[in-house]
C-alpha cells in the first residue's frame, strides 16, 4: 500500500507512481485509501511515465498564504498518458505558451524538504 508520504518521497526522486485498483482497474494519484470508483481497497502500484497533456490551467496572481513571493505562477490539470489526471505547478513554460493540449512532463519541485508536483516542457 503506497502512502501519500511515500508517493511524495518517490516524486521527489523523479518517480511518479499512481496506484491501480485491482478490482476495477481505476487509477488514482496521489494514492488514497479507497477506490473512488468501486470503494475497494486493493491497490497495486502503477508507475507512470510522467508524460501528459494540459487539459486546463489557471494563472495564480493572488497567492495563497505563504506563497506571496512566488506569484504569478500557473497551475495546470494534466491528463497523464496512462489516463489519470493530476494537478501541478507549471515551470519553465511562459504563460503565453500555455494552452490546452500542450505536451508536458512531470518534474518534481522540492523546497524545504517538501516535494510538490510540477510540470515542465516535454
Ligand atoms: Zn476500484
Amino acid at each position: 500500500m503506497l502512502t501519500q508520504k511515500e508517493f511524495f518521497e518517490k516524486a521527489g526522486a523523479g518517480e511518479l507512481q499512481a496506484v491501480r485498483c485491482s478490482r476495477c482497474g481505476a487509477l488514482a494519484i496521489p494514492p488514497r485509501a479507497f477506490c473512488p470508483e468501486c470503494s475497494e481497497r486493493a491497490w497495486q502500484p502503477a508507475p507512470l511515465s510522467g508524460d501528459g497533456t494540459i487539459t486546463s490551467y489557471t494563472v495564480i496572481r493572488v497567492a495563497p498564504r505563504g506563497f506571496a513571493g512566488e506569484v504569478p505562477y500557473a497551475i495546470a490539470a494534466v491528463h497523464m498518458k496512462e489516463g489519470v489526471s493530476l494537478l501541478g505547478r507549471v515551470v519553465d513554460i511562459p504563460f503565453d505558451k500555455l494552452k490546452v493540449g500542450l505536451a508536458v512532463r512531470f518534474r518534481p519541485l522540492t523546497r524545504n524538504g517538501q516535494t510538490a508536483v510540477g510540470f515542465g516542457p516535454r
